[in-house]
C-alpha cells in the first residue's frame, strides 16, 4: 500500500510507542511491502530521531530520494492511508483518492505492517484479483511497481466473519466478493451482504468490493476463454454468438448474468419466480431466440418439453475448473499481454477490483544490504 507520512510527524518527539511503530513501517518497507510517501523534510528530519536503528535510518534516507517516482502512483491507487500523530481513523478524498488517516501508533503491531490480505471467497478468486491487480499496474503505467500481498480464501459464505477478523486485527485487507446478481437491479447475494455489513468507517484499512455481476467467471475476457478452453468450440461458439447478440446494447448486458458454471438454459429463465431477473431474461430472450441452441417451441409455449433436461442453452456449462486454468494461465502472462484480452465486455469489472488491489498491494522488491 502507499503509506504517506504526514507533515505533523514533524513536530514534538515520538514517543517510544511511537518511535516503535515507525521502526515496524521502515522494516515492512524494506521487505518492500509498501511504498513511502513524504516530504524530503519530514524523511530528513525522521532520520535525527533518537534511537532509531541504522537500518531504518538508511530506508529513510532511501525512501526520502525516491519521491519523484510515486508522483504518479497517488493518482493511480483508489485509496492510501495517511500516517499522522493522534486521533482515530477518518478517510477524505482528496483528488478523488481516498485518504485514509491512521495514527502512527496503530503500526507498533508488526502484523498492521506486513502484506495486504486480498481476501476471496475462496483463494482462486483472490488468485484471479490479484491478476487483475497486475494488469491494472500495467494500465496506469506503474510497471517499477511491484504486488506484494498475501491471497487468502475465506471459505464461501464464512469470508465475512473472516474479513472481520482481519479488520479488528487492524490488519490491511481488501476483499472481493460476487455479487451474485442474476440481472441488472437484481439484490446481491448473501455473502456479499454480510461483507459489506461488516465494513467501518472508522476502520477503513479493511475494505470491500462487490462484483456487478455473477460470480467471477463472468468476468473472465472471451478470449483468454478461448485459450483456456481450446477445442471446446460448442462452449465457446455459444459466447461468441451471445456477445454478438448482445452487440449495440451497453456492454455485456447478458454475459455479466450468466452461469458459467452449470449453464444457463430456457428452463431456468422460465423457472424464475415474477420479478427483475425473470422480467430481464424473458426480455433478453426475444434476442436470444436466434442462438442456435435455444427451440422457438420451448420460448412461445413458455415451457420446455423436456422439463429439468431442457437443452435450449443461452450459455452451455463450462468444463471444470475454468477459474483455475484461468488464473494459471494469467499469471504465465506478462501484463502487456493480459492487456490484450481484456476487451469491453469486461474492462470495467477489471477496473473496479484490480485498482482496489493494486492499491492495497503496491509495493516493490525487497531491500538489500
Ligand atoms: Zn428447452
Amino acid at each position: 500500500m502507499l503509506l504517506e507520512l504526514g507533515d505533523e510527524l514533524l513536530g514534538e518527539g515520538l514517543s517510544s510507542e511511537e518511535r516503535g511503530a515507525l521502526e515496524q513501517i521502515l522494516y515492512a518497507r524494506r521487505r518492500g511491502y509498501h511504498l513511502l510517501l513524504g516530504s524530503r523534510e519530514l524523511f530528513r528530519s525522521l532520520g535525527d530521531v533518537a534511537g532509531l536503528s541504522t537500518r531504518a535510518r538508511e530506508m529513510l534516507t532511501k525512501a526520502g530520494e525516491q519521491q519523484t517516482m510515486k508522483k504518479d502512483l497517488r493518482h493511480a491507487v483508489t485509496h492510501r492511508i495517511r500516517i499522522g500523530r493522534g486521533g482515530g481513523c477518518v478517510t477524505r478524498q482528496v483528488d478523488g483518492v481516498s485518504v485514509i488517516s491512521v495514527p502512527l501508533r496503530h503500526f507498533v503491531e508488526a502484523e498492521r505492517c506486513v502484506r495486504a490480505v486480498v481476501l476471496g471467497e475462496n483463494r482462486r478468486d483472490a488468485a484471479l484479483a490479484e491478476q487483475m491487480g497486475r494488469w491494472y499496474g500495467q494500465v496506469r503505467q506503474m510497471g517499477t511497481v511491484r504486488m506484494r500481498c498475501r491471497l487468502i480464501g475465506g471459505g464461501g459464505s464464512a469470508t465475512a466473519v473472516e474479513f472481520r477478523g482481519y479488520r479488528e486485527r487492524g490488519e490491511l485487507c481488501i476483499c472481493l466478493v460476487d455479487g451474485d446478481v442474476e440481472a441488472p437491479g437484481d439484490s446481491i447475494g448473501d455473502t456479499a451482504r454480510l461483507v459489506l455489513r461488516e465494513l467501518r468507517q472508522h476502520e477503513a484499512w479493511a475494505h470491500a468490493v462487490v462484483s456487478r455481476c455473477r460470480e467471477a467467471e463472468n468476468t473472465l475476457p472471451t478470449r483468454l476463454l478461448e485459450v483456456v478452453v481450446a477445442g471446446k468450440q460448442p462452449t465457446m461458439g455459444l459466447v461468441t454468438k451471445l456477445e454478438y447478440l448482445d452487440t449495440g446494447r451497453p456492454a455485456s448486458v447478458v454475459r455479466d448474468y450468466c452461469d458459467f458454471k452449470e449453464g444457463t438454459n430456457v428452463a431456468w429463465i422460465l423457472d424464475r419466480p415474477d420479478g427483475p431477473v425473470r422480467s430481464f431474461w424473458l426480455d433478453a430472450l426475444s434476442r436470444l431466440r436466434s442462438l442456435p441452441d435455444v427451440r422457438d417451441n420451448c420460448v412461445t409455449s413458455e415451457g420446455c418439453r423436456d422439463g429439468d433436461d431442457c437443452a435450449c442453452w443461452i450459455l452451455r456449462k463450462f468444463p471444470e475448473n475454468l477459474l483455475e486454468r484461468s488464473v494459471d494461465t494469467l499469471s504465465k502472462m506478462t501484463p502487456e499481454n493480459m492487456d490484450r484480452l481484456v476487451c469491453d465486455k469486461t474492462r470495467e469489472h477489471w477496473l473496479r477490483a484490480g485498482s482496489v488491489v493494486f492499491s492495497w498491494s503496491c509495493g516493490t522488491g525487497p531491500t538489500v544490504g
